[in-house]
């Protein structure tokens, strides 16, 4: 996947599929994306939405977003509008191609009156309870409902009086006629219209009987004239109703259904009903928190459309179900980002540190590389003066020869400036170090040429004076596996918040969306939401690997 191209760059058996079928006619392809709009999306659905878009955008076909509303029970507005803005970033488009399958209302319940005039669907009186009683099991066929052989002028009447309020949520349903000794449970007689007196988000109180999901889908797929119906893998059963319902629509569209593996990763929990629960619960702060793997959550992580796509098309699509490392998701990250971060000076840890033999009223402006791979990036200008901040790790009293950054009577470079040396160590009444005095050698500037003598560390620094205070936000797994008993249980510390950080003030010169890296601390982005009173920062991801790959 390159980063300017939305397009497939691998084939894979469901487009195998699809060519098989259109030949050469592959601009015919027209594929959908049907989310329900009970929640916000997640990865695994900007998989589905990659494939389908992808595969219309490859070979010049159409793709339609359609919102799969014929459940008023769990749906609303706002995951309608969550859902077109994370469809619109992954670079999907469908401004004139959106659709809702409860704009279909009508021609589903006036094909609902054809199967009955034809002898295909009647009204039954059985409560949920009994229908499962009566469908049988694996092991043994269902029997028929008692209710079958009403007559068509019965059904017609009965399933009028449905649609008009006469009855009361569960009394009644509208079922087709399969077969109950099908060996595919899903074909012995399925319910495909059942009583809800509740409002739509889109019709209001026109409805109180409501498709069921086989058999609006499979009609959603016919009228929209969709050739391709890709789902996952749950629906494979499915499939002999969902040709069914094609079949004997009378629409003239034959859409395949073809199914595909979910996504799943490890470490982080997905489908719209657990994540739904972490937010109901406030474990986590709404649906688009940085710690989800919900596109929006992704996003104001600071992760990119680019890194998804590419996420997208390294895993494949394939017919087996597998758990994805998320260390992959990590890794796109990073190589998206690698290249056109913007560096920032930022110390996320603070410690002061006076340069005792620097001019105090000086402010020298050094050139520091604004990408440290990507020269073409440039360089800027930054403050350097008397007073600055280094990591507070980076320094260490009464080192190792192994410790290369700052310690008693030794020098380390201090990046794109001089050499210090550490000459006192300052102490509160507790032993904390609350500052240290150094000396710098004017003859170490970088890029002079210097090479009297080489130091082994190099560390990162803030000018004080120059520095402005923001927050940071590190983000832990929200699943991890427990060390004793190897069980995958929820990580109890998910969020660390450091709220001393700081950070070269042209920090605030970029736009809000830009991606920061913070020398050795990661990648990082402005949170917009929590921005409001003072500055945060979300880490996107650090550099390297926590954990070495086996
Ligand atoms: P969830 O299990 O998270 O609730 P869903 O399948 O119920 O997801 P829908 O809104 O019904 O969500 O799905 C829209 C489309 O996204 C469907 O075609 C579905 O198959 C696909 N999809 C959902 N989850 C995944 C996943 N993990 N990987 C790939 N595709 C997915
Ligand atoms: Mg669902």
């Amino acid at each position: 996947m390159k980063n300017d191209k939305k397009e497939l760059t691998d084939t894979n058996f469901i487009i195998r599929n699809i060519m098989i079928d259109l030949g050469d006619n592959m601009n015919k392809v027209h594929t959908r994306f049907p989310p329900e709009p009970n929640g916000f999306l997640h990865i695994g659905h900007a998989k589905s939405i990659i494939l389908n878009y992808g595969i219309a955008k490859t070979y010049g076909g159409n793709f339609n977003l359609r919102f799969d509303d014929t459940n008023p029970a769990k749906e609303n507005e706002m995951y309608v509008a969550s859902i077109k803005e994370d469809v619109s970033w992954l670079g999907a488009k469908f401004e004139d191609r959106l659709f809702y399958a409860s704009n279909y209302f009508d021609t589903m319940y006036e094909i609902a009156i054809k199967l009955i005039k034809e002898n295909k669907a009647f009204v039954c009186d059985l409560t949920g309870d009994e229908i499962r009683e009566y469908r049988g099991s694996l092991f043994e066929a269902g029997k028929k409902s008692p209710y079958y052989s009403r007559t068509i002028e019965e059904n017609l009447e009965l399933f009028k009086a449905m649609k008009e309020g006469k009855f009361a949520d569960g009394e009644k349903t509208l079922r087709a006629k399969i077969d109950m000794s099908s060996p595919n449970i899903n074909m012995r007689d399925p319910v495909i219209y059942r009583i809800a007196h509740i409002d739509h988000h889109n019709t209001g109180n026109k409805w109180c009987i409501y498709p069921t999901y086989d058999y609006a889908h499979s009609l959603e797929d016919c009228i929209e004239g969709i050739t391709h119906s890709i789902c996952t893998l749950e629906f494979e059963d499915h499939r002999p109703l969902y040709n069914w319902v094609v079949e004997n629509s009378g629409l003239p569209s034959k859409p395949r259904q073809m199914e595909f593996a979910k996504l799943n990763i490890t470490n982080t929990i997905m489908g719209k009903r657990h994540i739904k629960e972490l937010v109901d619960n406030g474990e986590v702060d709404g649906w688009d928190d940085p710690r989800l793997a919900t596109i929006s959550g992704l996003r104001r992580r600071g992760y990119t459309k680019e890194a998804i796509w590419d996420f997208c098309d390294k895993i494949g699509v394939s017919k087996a179900d597998s758990v994805v490392d998320v260390e992959l998701l990590e890794y796109c990250i990073r190589e998206d980002l690698k290249n056109r971060s913007q560096s920032i000076m930022a110390v996320v840890d603070p410690l002061k540190v006076v340069i005792t033999n620097y001019d105090e009223n000086k402010t020298e402006m050094l050139l520091i590389e604004n990408n440290g791979v990507n020269e073409e990036m440039g360089k800027r200008e930054v403050p350097f003066s008397r007073e600055i901040y280094i990591e507070r790790e980076d320094f260490k009293e009464n080192a190792s020869n192994k410790f290369f950054r700052l310690t008693n009577g030794k020098e380390v470079r201090l990046k794109g400036a001089y050499f210090i040396k550490c000459n006192e160590v300052i102490k509160d009444d507790d032993g904390n170090i609350i500052e240290l005095r150094v000396t710098y050698d004017v003859e170490t500037k970088s890029g002079s040429g210097f090479t009297g003598r080489k130091v082994k560390g190099t560390i990162h620094w803030v000018s004080l004076k120059h520095a402005i205070t923001a927050e940071a936000r590190f983000f832990d797994y929200l699943l991890i596996e427990d060390e004793k008993t190897k069980e995958i249980v929820k990580n109890k510390e998910t969020l660390k918040i450091l709220n001393n950080v700081k950070i070269e003030k042209s920090v605030l010169d970029y736009p809000n969306d830009t991606k920061f890296q913070f020398i050795r601390n990661g990648y990082f982005c402005i949170d917009n939401k929590l921005s409001d009173d003072k500055l945060i920062f979300n880490r996107t991801v650090s550099l390297k690997n926590k954990f070495k790959r086996k």
